[in-house]
C-alpha cells in the first residue's frame, strides 16, 4: 500500500514515497527552481545513489509529472504503474480555524484553503498549486491535506487571542495560529512512547529549532501554547526572522526611516534573526564557528537564541504546571550540542539536568539528561512526512 507525500513550495517540491506496510521510504526527492532557469530534479531510490536530472520545469504540473516519471522509471523507479499509488498526502501550511485535523481534499476543502491565502500568502498558493496539479494528473486518486496549523487548534482562547481590540479577532481572525504543528505532534508522541506512558499523561515542551523555529507546550498530547503566532516571526530568534520584539519599535523605525510596510516586513523576515544580529549569515554552523573564534556578535546571536529557548521552556513549564520532558528537534535542535547545552543551563530548578557527555549526540533519538533528572531531556529527529503519510493512509485508504 503506497502513499506519496508532497511538500510544495513556490519554486520547489519535496516528495517521499512510503510503503505503508512497514512505513518504509521507497524513494524521495526534490524538484528545484520550478519556473526558474536551471530547474532540476534530484531523485533517490532508497539504498541507491542520488540521481540529478536537469529539465525545463515551467510549472508545478510539469514538476509533478517528472516526479511520477522518476517513480515509474524502469531502472531507478519504485512502482510499475500509477495505480500502485493509493493516495497522496499534501503538506498545507495554513488551515485557519477551519481545520483542526487532516482532511480528504474536495472542492469545499480547496475553497477553504483558498480563503486562508491572506493568512499565508507565500505558502498556501504554492501548496494549492501542488494539490491542483496532482488532482489533474491523478483525478481518481484520493488527496489528503495535512495542515501545519491544525495541531495548535486545541490552544485555549487565552493563549491565542492577542491583547488588541477584540474586533480584529472576530472580524479578521487575527489570532495566534502557530506552525510546525506536524513536527510538534510527532516528537511529542514519540517522547511519550520513549517515556513508556500514554500521550494523554505526559506534558512536554517541544523545541523545533531550524531555520524557522517554534516552541510548543504539549499538555496531555495536545498543544496548549506555541511561540509562533499569527505569522512566522515571533518566538525565539530564527535564521533571518527576529523572534519576539516590541511592536512599537517597528512603528518607530518606519517613521524614522520613512519605510513602507513591505520594506519593514522584509527587515523582520529576511534581514533579522541570527543573520541580522551576527552579521555573518543565517546558518548556525557558521555562527557557532565564528563565536568559537572570538566573534562577539556571533556569540551574542547564539546567546540571544539560547536565552530565548530557556525562557520559553520556563514559561511553558509554568503554563502547564508540570513537565515530564523537553524535546529538541529540527536542524539545530537535532545537531547543535552548543545550543542544547546553553539552553538547558541552570535548569535544576525545574528538575531538568543535562548530561554533558550524552549531549554529544547528533541527528538521532537519545535521552540526554542525567539518569536522576526528573524531567527527561531528549533529542528526537522530526518526521513530518511520516505523519502526513499516516494521516493520508488513515483517511483515504479503507
Ligand atoms: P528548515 O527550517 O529550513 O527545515 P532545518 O531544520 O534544516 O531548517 O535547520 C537548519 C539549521 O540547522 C541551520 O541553521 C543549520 O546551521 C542548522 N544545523 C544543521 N546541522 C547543524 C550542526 N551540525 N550544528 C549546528 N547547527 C546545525
Amino acid at each position: 500500500m503506497k502513499v506519496l507525500v508532497i511538500n510544495c513550495g513556490s519554486s520547489s517540491l519535496k516528495y517521499q514515497l512510503f510503503d505503508m506496510k512497514n512505513e518504509d521510504v521507497l524513494a524521495k526527492g526534490l524538484v528545484e527552481r520550478i519556473g526558474i532557469e536551471g530547474s532540476r530534479i534530484k531523485h533517490v531510490k532508497t539504498g541507491e545513489q542520488e540521481r540529478v536530472k536537469e529539465a525545463e520545469i515551467p510549472d508545478h504540473k510539469v514538476a509533478i509529472k517528472l516526479v511520477l516519471d522518476c517513480l515509474l522509471d524502469c531502472g531507478h523507479g519504485v512502482i510499475s504503474s500509477l495505480e500502485e499509488l493509493r493516495a497522496v498526502g499534501h503538506r498545507v501550511v495554513h488551515g485557519g480555524e477551519k481545520f483542526a485535523h487532516s482532511v480528504v481534499i474536495d472542492q469545499e476543502v480547496l475553497d477553504a484553503v483558498e480563503e486562508c491565502v491572506p493568512l499565508a500568502p507565500l505558502h498556501n498558493p504554492a501548496n494549492l498549486m501542488g494539490v491542483r496539479a496532482m488532482m489533474e494528473l491523478m483525478p481518481e486518486t484520493p488527496q489528503v491535506a495535512v495542515f501545519d496549523t491544525a495541531f495548535h487548534q486545541t490552544m485555549p482562547k487565552h493563549a491565542y487571542v492577542y491583547g488588541i481590540p477584540y474586533d480584529y479577532y472576530e472580524k479578521d481572525r487575527i489570532r495566534r495560529y502557530g506552525f510546525h504543528g506536524t513536527s510538534h505532534y510527532y516528537v511529542a508522541r514519540r517522547a511519550a512512547e520513549l517515556l513508556g506512558k500514554p500521550a494523554e499523561d505526559v506534558n512536554v515542551v517541544t523545541c523545533h529549532l531550524g531555520n524557522g523555529s517554534s516552541i510548543t507546550a504539549v499538555k496531555g498530547g495536545v498543544s496548549v501554547d506555541t511561540s509562533l503566532g499569527f505569522g512566522t516571526v515571533p518566538g525565539v530568534l530564527m535564521g533571518t526572522r527576529c523572534g519576539d520584539i516590541d511592536p512599537t519599535l517597528m512603528l518607530y523605525i518606519m517613521e524614522k526611516d520613512n519605510l513602507d510596510a513591505k520594506t519593514m516586513s522584509h527587515i523582520l523576515h529576511k534581514e533579522s534573526g541570527i543573520h541580522g544580529v551576527s552579521g555573518i549569515g543565517s546558518d548556525l554552523r557558521d555562527v557557532e564557528e565564528a563565536a568559537e573564534n572570538g566573534n562577539e556578535r556571533a556569540a551574542l546571536a547564539l546567546n540571544l537564541l539560547c536565552y530565548g529557548v530557556r525562557k520559553y521552556i520556563g514559561a511553558y513549564a509554568a503554563a502547564m504546571g508540570r513537565i515530564d520532558a523537553i524535546v529538541f528537534t529540527a536542524g539545530i535542535g537535532e545537531n547543535s550540542t552548543t545550543v542544547r547545552a546553553l539552553a538547558c543551563e541552570d535548569m535544576e530548578y525545574l528538575g531538568a539536568s543535562l548530561d554533558k557527555s550524552k549531549n554529544g549526540v547528533r541527528g538521532k533519538e537519545a535521552v540526554i539528561s542525567t539518569d536522576d533528572s526528573d524531567v527527561k531531556i531528549m533529542v528526537i529527529p522530526t518526521n513530518e512526512e511520516l505523519v502526513i503519510a499516516r494521516d493520508t493512509k488513515e483517511l483515504a485508504i479503507s
